[in-house]
């Protein structure tokens, strides 16, 4: 009986570690995505409001940037 019961706690410890295990691998895989997406990516002004905006989502200009089309077109009317 003694012997059946230290198999049982043995697998519910394997179950517990594994289960551990792939969160704590999930949590790195999650963290290093959003560190590459942050640290990866660089951050442009807008020149008109000065937000700052991921250059893959900025509207360039020539070698100006802006936070929306809105504000390319002010920027470029003379604003
Ligand atoms: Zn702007």
């Amino acid at each position: 009986m003694g012997r059946i019961l230290f198999w049982i706690v043995l697998a519910l410890a394997a179950i517990a570690l594994w289960r551990g295990w792939q969160r704590a691998q999930r949590r790195a895989r999650m963290t290093t995505k959003r560190k590459t997406a942050v640290a990866g990516e660089s951050m442009v002004a807008c020149r008109v409001c000065g937000l700052n905006v991921p250059r893959s989502e900025a509207v360039v200009d020539g070698e100006h940037s802006y936070c929306s089309e809105e504000h390319r077109r002010q920027a470029r009317s003379g604003g």
